[in-house]
């Protein structure tokens, strides 16, 4: 019998005081912005402060077109909303398939020119579910993950307990020489991204596919930060580059490009019933709201024929990258909508978050550990076609005079 007593409410209390105070101690404890969405208006917003509600512009939403506040999608939720109420009811098993649910899936299917498609409660949730299910179903699986995959890849490999190598982020010699290493008889998936989101750089989707499919591996492309973005009809990079039809499963978000919630995979039809059958994610838990897919119906159903948010979109980011490299801000390089800044340090970084929020009403939220690696703090800027000259030189002048203040580190004034 153990002498030890049992530990109290305040020995616990301290384990839990620990934790958080780590975060604290390596300047990565993150507040939220209390912000409120003006409908119509976005990226105007209200923050919620100590002094109370005040106007800013917001710089930093994943709704990169806008879609969540689009006239077509705000009348098919209200819509969805006095037809059949709030929520779905159930898993997909239990009464939680409803028509929209059926309707979205084969809208995606055709989106990515894939049998199939399946809709889980996030973007994160569908990469765990779909790679965790991968790696259990497939006998001996290695995955193949580059080195910079989201957290939700990396949970759902985990998870699947599958062996991982990991290749050097888009580079796909590195990829070969792993593969050359392995039995070739055993079952491969190689996983990656099409934009990297905190980088803002691309895949070279086609040389991967190339390298994957000389040695026998499935691909899985997470697109997450490339659908409604990218393509003729907003499939994504591998649409744009042609690559699509190569690309055995495709992932991808309702709450980004779409502007609303959920996530899904497009692949056969058999992949997607494995999935279906196999991945806990998908089947025990409440499925989507009918009001969140019929937004994300219409959203997707817009930008497969409306490629002009597009357009806008890639000339508004390419604007500001241009402001802000000819006053010397250290813009990371990269081709996509993404502009990110560099500060290299947590402390500074958020500290120039809270300046530029508290004294201009611009909202940008500081990006720390773990989200990226240590020392390559920054500032992440999504501009969206609703973001206006006037609003990008209010940004421009007031990080100016901030970085300014900060004595922080710039790039060489353009000419
Ligand atoms: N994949 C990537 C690359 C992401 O960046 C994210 C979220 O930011 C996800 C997946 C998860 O998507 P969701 O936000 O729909 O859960």
């Amino acid at each position: 019998m153990s002498l030890s007593k049992p530990l109290t409410n305040k020995d616990y209390s301290a384990f839990f005081e620990q934790a958080i105070d780590t975060v604290r101690a390596e300047g990565r404890y993150r507040v939220f912005t209390d912000i409120e969405r003006k409908c119509g208006a976005f990226p105007n917003a209200q923050h919620h402060g100590a002094d109370g509600p005040r106007d800013i512009v917001v710089w930093c939403s994943n709704d990169y077109l806008c879609m969540g506040q689009h006239p077509k999608v705000i009348d098919a939720m209200t819509q969805a909303l006095n037809r059949v109420g709030g929520g779905a009811g159930g898993t997909r098993n239990i009464s939680g398939t409803t028509h929209y649910h059926v309707m979205l899936e084969a809208e995606l299917a055709d989106l990515h020119g894939k049998q199939a498609a399946l809709l889980f409660t996030s973007g994160f949730v569908a990469n765990e579910a779909a790679l965790a299910t991968l790696s259990r179903v497939l006998p001996g699986c290695v995955i193949l993950s580059d080195e910079d995959n989201h957290a939700s890849m990396i949970e759902g490999i985990r998870n699947g307990r599958a062996t991982k190598r990991i290749f050097r982020h888009n580079d796909p010699e590195d990829l070969r020489r792993q593969l050359m290493d392995l039995d070739p008889a055993l079952p491969k998936v190689v996983a990656f991204e099409s934009v990297y989101s905190m980088d803002g750089d691309i895949a070279p989707i086609g040389e991967l596919v190339d390298v994957a499919q000389a040695f026998g591996a499935l691909t899985y492309l997470d697109e997450v930060h490339a659908v409604g973005l990218y393509g003729p009809r907003g499939a994504g990079v591998a649409e744009r580059d042609g690559q699509m039809h190569r690309i055995d499963i495709i992932e991808g978000t309702l709450g980004k490009g779409f502007g609303i919630m959920g996530g899904y995979i497009a692949a056969s039809s058999q992949i997607v019933d494995v999935v279906r059958s196999y991945a806990p994610g998908f089947i025990f838990t409440t499925s989507l709201s009918p009001v969140l897919i019929a937004g994300a119906l219409a959203s997707v159903q817009h930008l497969k024929q409306s490629p002009d948010e597009r357009v806008q979109h890639q000339e508004r980011a390419a604007t500001l990258r241009n402001l802000m490299r000819g006053v010397g801000l250290p813009v990371m390089d990269g081709v996509s909508h993404i502009v990110p800044v560099m500060v290299g340090d947590p402390v500074r970084c958020k500290a120039v978050s809270d300046a530029l929020l508290e004294r201009f009403g611009i909202y940008v939220q500081p990006i720390n550990y773990p989200t990226v690696p240590r020392g390559t703090e920054r500032l992440r800027f999504t501009p969206t076609p609703h973001h206006t000259d006037v609003m990008m030189r209010d940004l421009v002048d007031a990080l100016d005079q901030v970085w300014a203040e900060f004595g922080l580190q710039r790039h060489a004034r353009a000419a």
